[in-house]
């Protein structure tokens, strides 16, 4: 017989021929499932984690397929914002890094890369890689919908979205502080971001030192601890200014004097001061009298004011730092002043956690985290000293904030709680106030509200990160939502501005249902009116093209609402959020237009660190998909974490993965036609792979794509493996492995597509395997009794094996002695109890059983350990109704004989004379080797 050779190019050639209009999808009298992820910046090329984002929607949509639903799964390209403007520029400017990052790792061609200073060109170009890309990895995808979110029809459709935005009161003009980026003259996003994305902006309070005729201010978070400050620090080796802010001496950092510049402050610098020279000085504050000013390097001064004011009882860097100068022999009359008393902590809190967790120095890496124990744990249940005012923390802190602000000059400083906040152009972020900015007003609680009651409706997986959506939900800020710099749609209330790309990508999802129709009015016929029409039956009069929009209407309403969406954990805080507050506005008073479900994903390392385009530690989906093929860089995603665990793409590992298709391939090949007559072990194989089925489906069901191929592909391989070893070697197996073959690849084909349809096709499978149904677990066919004959003979031929290799003899024969029927009594009785404990004193009511003493006792105990052992699924039916052991070892001779090559003999332990037969037990029969 001529078996055509694993050749997964050939296969993918095949497939996308066959598939080229196959998942445009309409509606039509199928139930529908409809699926969306989100969609890309295509500012580069695509590496193997964005592989991940998008194979793992399709496998879904392809399972829902094949399960007979009628499913959508659209792809679009987010080309809103500033980053991609910023990277023409920079290839304008001859950016050497910028252009090798295009040249060399996104190997785009010398003439096409001439153009890219044009920042449309760049993501016209990605998109055009994307979709080949995607297309390569066998993505199902009804590309029809395609759109690009600075078409005109779609900036149509977000002044509509905004329309409704503005008229509900959540569009809003005020001050607020902003991530800014000083060289693009621009608010920063997400998206805008080389570093610190998970930065927040928090308020400090700038403590006044009076030193001179001038103020040294420190920024705090705990202002009470003022009772406590025994020195200040500044680092000796940075540039301190002298500047008039506000009109008054500030003596700061450089770097502090700008940052306040952008806080509605003046700032004129006055002249230059060495830190070296402030040290060992005397400075004052009320609250706290004359202190002086230390010197020590761990303070930066990039953080708030670059000087910092020293609570030794209460902060580990401060009680380190001091510890170490007062060591080396200086300082040694400064003590520890404490005024918070915390339980668990000692009388000097910092003193006592560092001395306790043996902190030597302060490059020691758990500072962090015991400075952020130490804190949460004063805030939860410190109460300061009596003489302080005996307050708790929590009431003092904003008590003492406010005295400050009040009587001692203290101002509000805005800064970023963690370092370095860095901008795609290489330029630090800083913390503006921006005036007449316009808002999306996030903060509003009613608006949260609304939010928070659709959440609960909402099918959340994994469920942990239910959490974390309603902690976005409470601690969302209003977000400024548009820019003066980018693409994107301009802003219908002040032109000269644009809606950033946060705010424009939210509802896109209605917009999909109607992407390819609405391609062919004239968008400037697209009135809010029209919008109003297609997505919320509002009538009005004189709608353009009013069969088109009622085909829309319909269209939309078929699909509407999505079912899932898919996206990277990394989304929660912002994107995902948004886009229910926008659906909650826009869709108002109209639930059944809610969004249902969301997909969470992990993130993708690349031999154990993280995926980073700008850092060039990617490797690119098209070379994985080039030089593994599309079905193995899909296998080895799906299977080597459930999606919303973390993956290390890995290319031995990834080789493996193409080993296991070409074997599951040859496998399919060689027993599709086998033709013997079904044997026992049939009824087995066809009862297991009814199981596989059940638990295959109920895993994907569930989006577990790594337990579906575990099930899947292993389960089912391992089955065959024992099925061919019990038939023996002059056996190919039944006709029945025909069915088999069918029902596999239809379950791998959504991991596997381009292997799934040419195998469809050997099999001579109906259409594409693509839309053949999905298989469905066949309760008559389930056998427990033919499994559980099955296990017992595995579980006796595995420790046939482990002895052998333990005696180390050539053995002459094989005994296997059989437990007695009151030993499965006993067995019952065990399996049957409630307390275990109690179980012996249950027996031993037995006459019979009190007869046998000893001997009982001992069977229950070995019985009991056994039963611990087993799996639920043997226990229970073995309970129920013992195993005929006889008959199944009896049936099972020939091979076993086969196996060990010595003749097996199989008795009744009682009355067999062997000493250790004494010890066999239901369903793990004792073996005597000679
Ligand atoms: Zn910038």
């Amino acid at each position: 017989m001529q078996v055509s050779q694993f050749d997964l190019p050939a296969f993918e050639e095949e497939a996308h021929e066959k598939w080229t209009h196959s998942f445009e999808s309409n509606p039509s009298k199928l139930e529908k499932f409809y699926i969306n992820v989100a969609f890309p910046y295509p500012s580069g090329a695509m590496h193997v984690g964005h592989g991940r984002t998008y194979i793992v929607p399709d496998v879904i949509a392809r399972f829902w397929r094949m399960k007979g639903k009628q499913v959508l799964f659209p792809m679009a390209f987010h080309v809103t914002g500033a980053p991609v403007v910023g990277i023409s520029k920079r290839i304008a400017n001859k950016d050497e890094k910028t252009i090798r990052l295009y040249r060399d790792l996104y190997r785009v061609p010398q003439n096409v890369l001439e153009g890219f200073t044009d920042p449309l060109t760049i993501v016209k170009h990605f998109a055009a890689e994307y979709q080949r890309v995607m297309t390569a990895c066998g993505l199902s995808i009804d590309w029809r919908r395609r759109f690009i979110t600075v078409d005109p029809t779609y900036s149509k459709f977000i002044e509509w979205q905004w329309k409704h935005l503005y008229e509900a009161g959540h569009v809003i003009k005020g001050a607020h502080p902003v991530r800014y980026c000083t060289v693009d003259d621009n608010p920063v996003g997400d998206h805008d971001l080389l570093e610190g994305d998970k930065a927040e902006v928090i308020k400090f309070t700038l403590v006044m030192f009076r030193y001179g005729d001038a103020f040294i201010p420190c920024a705090t978070l705990r202002p009470e601890t003022i009772h406590g400050v025994t020195n200040l620090w500044a680092n000796p080796t940075v540039t301190y200014v002298k500047a008039l802010v506000d009109g008054k001496a500030w003596i700061v950092s450089k770097e502090a004097a700008e940052k306040l510049a952008l806080q509605d402050h003046t700032v004129e610098i006055k002249e230059e001061i060495k830190g070296s020279d402030l040290v060992d000085k005397k400075v004052s504050h009320p609250l706290c009298g004359e202190i002086t000013i230390l010197p020590v390097e761990f303070v930066d001064p990039d953080m708030a004011t670059g000087m910092v004011m020293s609570v030794p009882a209460h902060a580990p860097f401060d009680y380190i730092a001091l510890r170490d100068l007062q060591q080396a022999g200086k300082y040694k009359d400064i003590k520890p002043i404490p005024l918070i008393k915390v339980e668990g902590y000692g009388e000097v809190p910092a003193q006592f956690a560092v001395e306790k967790a043996g902190i030597l120095n302060q490059m020691d890496s758990r500072m962090d985290a015991l400075t952020q124990e130490i804190y949460s744990a004063e805030f939860s249940k410190g109460k300061l000293f009596e003489k302080y005012g005996g307050k708790p923390v929590r009431v003092a802190r904003d008590d003492v904030a406010l005295l400050m602000t009040e009587k001692y000059d203290s101002v509000v400083m805005h800064e970023f709680d963690q370092r370095p906040v860095v901008c795609r152009c290489g330029n630090k972020v800083k913390v503006k106030i921006l005036h007449d900015q316009w808002f999306l007003k996030y903060s509003d609680p009613a608006w949260k509200q609304q939010v928070k009651d659709q959440l609960t409706d909402m099918a959340l997986v994994p469920p942990e990160v239910r959490a974390e959506f309603d902690r976005t939900v409470d601690w969302l800020k209003d977000w400024a939502c548009t820019r003066r710099v980018g693409l994107g749609t301009k802003f219908p209330w002040d032109t000269t501005q644009l809606i950033e790309p946060l705010s424009d990508s939210t509802v896109y999802m209605a917009y999909y249902t109607i992407a390819h129709r609405i391609k062919e009015i004239d968008s400037k016929l697209l009135t809010p009116e029209v919008f109003d029409y297609i997505f919320l039956g509002k009538k009005s009069e004189d709608l353009p093209e009013k069969k088109k929009l009622d085909a829309m209407r319909e269209e939309f309403l078929y699909w509407y609402p999505y079912d899932f969406r898919f996206s990277a954990k990394d989304l929660i805080s912002n994107h995902l959020t948004f886009q229910i507050f926008h659906h909650a506005t826009v869709f108002e008073g109209q639930k059944n237009l809610m969004p249902k479900g969301m997909v969470v994903f992990g993130m993708g390392l690349l031999n154990g660190a993280k995926m980073s385009s700008s850092k060039g530690n990617v490797f690119l989906l098209e070379d994985a998909v080039t030089e593994f093929g599309g079905d193995t860089v899909r296998m080895f995603l799906m299977g080597s974490a459930e999606p919303w665990q973390d993956f290390d793409w890995r290319n031995e590992l990834v080789l493996s993965t193409k080993k296991q298709i070409e074997r599951f391939y040859n496998t399919v090949m060689e027993t599709k036609d086998a033709g013997g007559e079904p044997h026992d072990i049939d009824r087995w194989l066809m009862s297991r792979l009814q199981a596989h089925i059940a638990k295959t489906t109920e895993a994907l069901d569930n989006f577990q794509t790594r337990q579906a191929l575990q099930e899947s592909y292993f389960g089912i391989e391992t089955d065959l493996k024992w099925y061919r070893r019990r038939l023996g070697k002059d056996c190919d197996g039944s006709r029945e492995l025909h069915e088999l073959c069918s029902v596999w690849v239809r379950l791998l084909s959504p991991f596997i597509p381009f292997t799934g349809e040419h195998l469809w096709k050997e099999l001579a499978g109906e259409g594409l395997v693509s839309f053949a149904p999905w298989p469905v677990a066949n309760a008559k066919l389930v056998n427990v009794r033919a499994e559980l004959a099955e296990e017992l003979l595995a579980r006796t031929v595995e420790d046939i094996e482990s002895i052998r290799k333990l005696i180390q003899i050539t053995p002459k024969a094989i005994t296997i002695a059989l437990a007695p029927a009151w030993k499965y009594q006993i067995f019952q009785t065990i399996a049957a109890a409630t307390d275990r404990n109690m179980v012996v004193k249950e027996i031993m009511k037995d006459e019979s059983m009190r007869k046998r003493g000893k001997d009982a006792t001992d069977a229950a105990k070995q019985c009991t350990t056994l039963i611990h052992r087993l799996p639920p699924h043997v226990v229970e039916p073995v309970a129920k109704e013992p195993v005929n052991e006889r008959q199944v070892f009896e049936s099972a001779k020939a091979f076993l004989e086969q196996e060990f090559g010595v003749p097996v003999h199989i008795v009744d332990a009682e009355g067999s004379g062997h000493v250790k037969a004494l010890t066999a037990l239901p369903f793990k029969p004792s073996i005597i080797i000679e």
